[in-house]
């Protein structure tokens, strides 16, 4: 369910309390907050006003038709450029990639970017905390951003930040009905619950960040959500020998 009546959220807000004031959670629920809000709340904006672009932002800009103060803040959110155009995709800090390394221009005044938070693992633990301190419930976190997938159109809520559940479920070493042992089936929970609290929480003006799941069973696995470079097959094509880069 939704967290509805939260008002526009800003720098120094308590977001745990004001999510607590609207709503009764119980033992174990897993409450979902988008990226964005938690963001504003921890102050991670920038005013474009404040930025002047090197010339490598501005000749993306200029290739993509984007602002190069964006395309600036965008830049200094990335660890790693991946790919320029048609659209900036980049690694951010914490390990995730992402088309414009996550950079919101929706949802917040104009001339105002939203970052990613640069810890959101920590900033996961932090509300789950904070939850526990203020109510005595022990809860789950997710933090979601809204993200383009490969291979497929439209975009999907993904955790970016997690505390008190494993990333994956691991059932390699299970078996499948007809006996035969699961050798590489990792399923991705925490993306599967970012995407259904991401759809109640549209992508528009419903004003809704926080949406909590009840009833969720707990699952073991492991955090290794993130492919290591090495192993991440879509990545070194992108920067690899042959890419172009
Ligand atoms: P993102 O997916 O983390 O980038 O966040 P979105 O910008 O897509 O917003 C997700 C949801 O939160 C939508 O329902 C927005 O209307 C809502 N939202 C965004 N900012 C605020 C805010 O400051 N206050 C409230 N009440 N809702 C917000
Ligand atoms: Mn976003
Ligand atoms: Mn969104």
């Amino acid at each position: 369910m939704g967290v509805a009546g939260l008002p526009l959220i800003r720098e120094g807000d308590d977001l745990p309390g004001q999510i607590l004031a609207r709503i009764d959670l119980e033992e174990g629920d897993i409450i979902c907050i988008a990226s964005s809000v938690y963001s504003k709340a921890k102050g991670y904006t920038r005013s474009l006003k404040e930025i002047t672009p090197s010339g490598r932002a501005s000749s993306i800009a200029g290739r993509t038709g984007e602002d190069p103060r964006f395309i600036q803040a965008v830049l200094d959110a990335s660890q790693e450029v991946l790919l320029e155009y048609p659209f900036v995709l980049s690694e951010v800090s914490c390990g995730h990639i992402g088309v414009r390394a996550g950079v919101d221009q929706s949802n917040v005044e104009d001339d105002t970017v939203i970052l990613l938070p640069p810890d959101p693992m920590a900033a996961a633990k932090e509300v789950r905390d904070r939850i526990f301190e203020l109510s005595k419930k022990s809860v789950r976190v997710i933090i979601t951003d809204t993200c383009g997938r490969s291979f497929r159109r439209g975009q999907t809520g993904h955790a970016i930040g997690w505390s008190g559940m494993p990333a994956i479920r691991d059932f390699r070493g299970d078996t499948d009905l007809f006996g035969h042992v699961l050798k590489i089936t990792e399923e991705a929970v925490v993306d599967e619950i970012a995407g259904m609290a991401n759809f109640v929480m549209g992508e528009s003006h419903a004003g809704i960040p926080a949406v909590v799941i009840r009833n969720c069973p707990v699952w073991e696995g492991h955090d290794n959500l993130y492919f290591r470079p090495e192993e991440d097959i879509v990545r070194k094509m992108l920067t690899g020998p042959g890419s172009g880069k």
